[in-house]
């Protein structure tokens, strides 16, 4: 990949996401990361929390969806809540949130600020951790 950079790229990490991902070793996940936290650009970071987030608040069933188009979901719904600036700040934000709230097992719905706007939280009392 240093090779690639040095020749291909005057030493510089391209800018592009289709670029980067023809780099050897980077997809999509690592693409978007490196344009929003190191350039600061509107892009979306879905990782396993992330994805359970969208998942639960959109109502995107993981029993009913195959996995790609699952997938589409999930990124269909990241482009479409990602604010044009401050996608840095939204994006740990929301790490955080799945990291610290709404967790794999025993979401804390009771202290999640987007409680409100959830199906998961919505659909059954049970779901509320009180
Ligand atoms: S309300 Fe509950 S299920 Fe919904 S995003 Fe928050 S913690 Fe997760």
């Amino acid at each position: 990949m240093a090779e690639i950079l040095v020749c291909k790229h005057d030493s510089n990490v391209p800018r592009s996401k289709t670029a980067m991902v023809n780099l050897p070793g980077v997809g999509v996940y690592i693409a978007n990361a490196v344009l929003c936290f190191a350039y600061g650009e509107s892009a979306p970071i879905v990782d396993t929390n992330v994805s359970r987030i969208m998942m639960r608040v959109y109502g995107i069933d993981k029993n009913v969806s195959g996995q790609a188009e699952r997938s589409f979901d999930v990124l269909d719904a990241c482009d479409r809540i990602l604010p044009p600036i401050h996608a840095r700040e939204f994006n740990w934000a929301l790490l955080d949130l799945g990291a610290l709230v709404c967790r794999s097992i025993k979401p804390r719905c009771n202290v999640c600020p987007v409680s409100e706007h959830c199906s998961y939280a919505n659909e059954s009392g049970s779901a509320i951790d009180r």
